[in-house]
């Protein structure tokens, strides 16, 4: 993906826009990557990188996007709270995943390698916020008033001192229509993990823009680019329709700010 060579000659200032913010510029009128300046790398030293195609893979943060200043679209603030527990009796736990919904949000909890389980709340970040939810005995006491939940954790014990907190929002990055600069996994799109769409999603946009770069680079084949960024926009209405769905089944608390959000 990274290849040495000249750099195509930037053109003036007046004509990087709009998206030119440091470090990375890209060329909104050909779509070209046209600086790459120097990196700081904490043991090589300065260089600098001269590259055909670049690809955002940074996760929910979408640095790279970011940095070139591609707009994105959070359609809400959902964020996971959560604890990796391990249990004294090392008898071989079940490998379901359990969901439970409650008023304010949904527990999930997964069994991972070693016996430990993963065990996380979902709610909105305005939500937890006012709560305090990611304080150990908050989150304890809503554990606690949960029906299943509570009894898949019994007996066991948290690796960790406080609750972690990771965002679970539902977000897409509006990329321009360029020939050499694509984001794939959760920097494309980003998804409720209701959905489980997260890493299938990740590895199939990987695939597609491996293939998409080997193409464009031995044919040029400049309609390829914008063709994945169509499909990224579908794949996510599709998406949207899949969340709405999900959410729609639990009627419990219709004037519940979280259910009411998503109803
Ligand atoms: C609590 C929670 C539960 C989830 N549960 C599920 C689930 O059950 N099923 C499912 O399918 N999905 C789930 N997801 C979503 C899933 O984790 C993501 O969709 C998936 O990990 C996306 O993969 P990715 O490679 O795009 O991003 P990431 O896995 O976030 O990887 C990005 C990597 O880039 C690195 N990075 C970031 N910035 C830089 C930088 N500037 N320089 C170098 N490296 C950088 C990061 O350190 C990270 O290693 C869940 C998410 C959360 C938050």
């Amino acid at each position: 993906m990274i290849a040495t060579g000249p750099v195509n000659r930037p053109r003036s200032a007046s004509q990087r826009r709009p998206y030119n913010s440091w470090p990375i510029i890209l060329d909104h009128f050909t779509g070209l990557i046209i600086k790459f300046p120097t990196v700081n790398h904490p043991t090589q030293g300065q260089f600098v990188v001269n590259t055909k195609f670049l690809v955002d893979a940074t996760g929910r943060q979408a640095n790279i996007c970011r940095k070139v200043g591609v707009p994105s679209s959070k359609l809400d603030r959902l964020i996971g709270v959560g604890a990796f527990i391990q249990f004294e009796d090392k008898a071989t736990l079940p490998h379901d995943q359990l969901l439970e919904t409650v008023e304010s949000g949904w527990w999930y909890s997964a069994l991972l390698p070693d016996n430990i389980l993963t065990i996380v709340f979902f709610s909105d970040s305005d939500i937890i916020a006012k709560h305090h939810l990611n304080k150990n005995d908050n989150w304890n006491r809503l554990l606690l008033e949960t029906k299943h939940m509570k009894q898949r954790v019994r007996s066991a014990t948290a690796l960790d001192s406080k609750p972690w907190v990771r965002n679970a929002s539902t977000r897409i990055s509006n990329l321009p229509e360029c020939r050499n600069f694509l984001a794939i996994g959760d920097a494309a799109a980003s998804f409720d993990p209701i959905s489980s769409m997260g890493i299938g999603f990740a590895m199939t946009s990987a695939l597609q823009a491996a293939r998409i770069i080997q193409e464009e680079l031995a044919e040029h084949h400049p309609q390829r680019v914008p063709h994945y960024q169509q499909e990224i926009g579908q794949h996510f209405e599709h998406y949207l329709q899949l969340r709405k769905r999900f959410y729609q089944q639990e009627k419990r608390w219709p004037s519940a700010d979280f259910w009411v959000r998503r109803n």
